[in-house]
């Protein structure tokens, strides 16, 4: 509102009310609504500029002859606004100060946090496993102790100009005992005793697990002075110690290589006489980085096999300490069940043989509720809710007992032990042979047998008169199989004679492709091909001719659903 319209609006009684900060040269006027009446309701409010101080008395003046409510008010304080006007700046130079303190005083008090290493080195008093607790595996724990003994006996080895080695590579599968072996060395040796993974390394943050790696050795040689040694676990290895990028795919600022790198000049930092020994565990030692595996690094690879029949029995033993056994338990026969079974699987069969036994309130646990949880980890629960018709429970039974009619009768095979047709897991019915014992070759007489003896439950259908069905494609899997590496890395086709196609993954040996040409390709098809069609005539040939003893066992099998070599042998004679 300009000082003329005030004016006006003063003299003609429309005000109501004005208030004047003379400081600031400004009024705000509010006007009444209607004529200007006294019983006007409160109207609009208007900003008034005035040019100068006369101006602001002149006004005042009038009004307040008018007889309006005239408020002046006090300069407002500027200390507040200038605070608020400030606030910003003072919050950003605030957080830059804090960031150049942190950057400044090496690592800032959250980010040295957080790129320590957090191990704790473990007394060897609070470890509770001994080498008592560890089954099978004797030459592992021999080299083991071996090897920590003569880190003790140093001055005996430097004497004679010996090295030794700084790192030990645990390598075996799953579950094979890999870190219980660690830390029963350690307390037979009596060492303080780091473990870390590695995956506590890894961060997203490029730096961090390097940090981390240098921290820990540094950890580690103060502990040794202290304790005249100590031993650093680092389990699953490969998630730090992976072959480093070529600079091509990558770029060599990756976190992992940093990492590595500083694991590499870590384990070349610390001599051979300091004491310490670092443990690494892995189960893919093939895709470890060539340079931590070099002399002078990790050079000492020690494998732990999976258990033996001896190992297994002692491990089921070990486990099965506490638990209330009957006195028909038989480790051995539970240990020939489990052939390829690791550590970690036996401690799981104890285990189950207890939960089975709990659950039928039996005070001890039975043989036959060791049999139950072999069949339970190797095949899966009982299947109790599958309800099959007559036609398909014959059907399975024709099957099962198509293969073990092939596996008594084609000879070269591991002994037939126990069929059934129950629902196990995936399998609708199983023919289980038992090893004798522990096997290390296998001659081409016997996978020929295999590859019979599951060509047995096709063959058993059809001339049941059922016809194919489904339930034989995992047999055709495990006979491709075979049949595949016969060919491919056994050398024990005629037609492709003494030579290997696969290329092997490492470790665990499997095939990982094939390099051949097109021809070459087809020549393998044929081959095993033909592996698998002589099986299935050697099946048919045997069936046929014991095609009576097959309808009894098929019968048989309906009937009782699970028959042992005793119940057969029985069955068959009469
Ligand atoms: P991963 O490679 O998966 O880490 P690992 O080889 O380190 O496995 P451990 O953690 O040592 O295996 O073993 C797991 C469990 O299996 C152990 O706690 C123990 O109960 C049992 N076990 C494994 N091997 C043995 C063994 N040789 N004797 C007794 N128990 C064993």
């Amino acid at each position: 509102m300009s000082l003329n319209e005030l004016d006006s609006a003063i003299k003609s009684g429309k005000v109501e009310s004005l208030v004047i900060y003379p400081e600031s040269r400004r009024g705000i006027v509010t006007l009444k609504t209607g004529d200007g009446g006294s019983d006007d309701k409160i109207g609009e409010a208007y900003d008034v500029l005035f040019v100068n101080d006369d101006d602001v008395k002149d006004i005042k003046d009038i009004a307040v002859a008018s007889g309006i409510k005239v408020k002046v008010e006090p300069p407002p304080s500027n200390f507040f606004s200038y605070i608020i006007m400030l606030l910003p700046i003072f919050l950003i130079v605030g957080f830059i100060f804090f960031m150049m303190r942190s950057a400044g005083s090496g690592a800032g008090n959250m980010l040295s946090k957080f790129s320590r290493s957090n191990v704790d080195f473990v007394n060897p008093d609070k470890i509770e496993t001994t080498m008592s607790d560890v089954g099978g595996c004797a030459e592992a724990k021999q080299e083991l102790m071996d090897l920590f003994m003569s880190k003790a006996n140093i001055a005996k080895h430097s004497k004679v100009g010996a090295r030794l080695p700084k790192g030990v590579l645990l390598v075996g599968r799953p579950g094979c005992g890999k870190t219980l072996l660690a830390k029963a060395t350690v307390k037979e040796v009596g060492l303080p005793f780091g473990f870390l993974s590695g995956s506590d390394f890894v961060e997203m943050f490029v730096g961090v697990g390097a940090s981390r790696v240098r921290d820990l050795f540094r950890k580690a040689e103060v502990m040794a002075l202290h304790s005249g040694g100590c031993v650093i676990f680092i389990d699953e290895i490969d998630a730090i110690g992976g072959r480093r990028h070529t600079l091509s795919q990558h770029t060599s600022n990756d976190e992992k290589d940093q990492t590595l790198n500083a694991i590499l000049s870590a384990m070349d930092g610390f001599g051979s006489d300091s004491r310490i020994i670092v443990i690494g565990a892995t189960n893919r030692p093939e895709i470890l980085d060539p340079a931590l595996v070099r002399a002078g690094r990790f050079d000492r690879k020690i494998t732990i096999p999976l258990p033996d029949l001896v190992g297994r029995e002692e491990i089921l033993a070990i486990h099965a300490r506490k638990s209330n056994l009957a006195d028909n338990v038989d480790f051995n026969e539970i240990a020939k069940l489990t052939t390829g079974s690791s550590g970690a699987d036996l401690a799981a069969i104890v285990n189950e043989a207890g939960i089975i036994a709990a659950r039928a309130e039996r005070d001890s646990i039975s043989h036959a509720d060791f049999r139950e949880a072999v069949d339970k980890q190797l095949m899966g629960f009982a299947n109790k809710s599958i309800c099959m018709d007559y036609e398909e429970k014959k059907s399975v039974a024709y099957h099962e007992a198509g293969h073990t009619l092939v596996a008594l009768n084609v000879g070269d095979v591991e002994p037939f032990h126990k069929v059934t047709i129950l629902p196990r897991g995936q399998s609708l019915g199983a023919t289980y042979q038992l090893p004798e014992k522990d096997r290390y070759l296998t001659s081409k007489k016997k996978l020929v047998g295999q590859l019979a003896v599951l060509m047995g439950g096709r063959v058993a259908e059809e001339l049941c008169g059922s016809g194919a069905s489904t339930g034989a494609a995992n047999d055709f899997e495990r006979a491709t199989q075979i049949a595949t590496a016969m060919v491919c890395q056994y050398g024990m086709s005629d037609e492709l004679g003494n030579m290997s196609f696969a290329r092997s993954s490492g470790f665990l040996g499997m095939s990982e492709s094939l390099e051949c040409s097109p021809e070459t390709r087809k020549l393998i098809d044929d081959a095993i091909r033909k592996f698998l069609g002589d099986a299935y005539e050697r099946a048919k040939e045997i069936l046929t001719e014991h095609r009576q003893s097959l309808d009894k066992l098929a019968s048989a099998l309906v009937e009782r659903e699970t028959l042992d070599a005793s119940d057969i042998e029985q069955l068959l004679s009469n």
